[in-house]
């Protein structure tokens, strides 16, 4: 079971000012042929810095 929640703090470096913790604030569901991904939207609660990282289940 995939266990990701908006407003939980993933292990992450933030590339602007490299707080080690982000900030989950949106996760979009991607569905390939074979398997589910999902868009993880992070910020960093540090300096806001937006990013995000392609997190795959099987
Ligand atoms: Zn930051």
């Amino acid at each position: 079971m995939f266990s990701l929640e908006v407003g939980s703090l993933l292990k992450s470096r933030c590339k602007s000012c490299y707080h080690n913790e982000m900030q989950v604030i949106k996760i979009i569901p991607k569905e390939f042929t074979r398997r589910v991904a999902f868009v993880v939207w992070m910020q960093c609660p540090e300096c806001g810095q937006n990013d995000n990282s392609l997190t795959q289940i099987r």
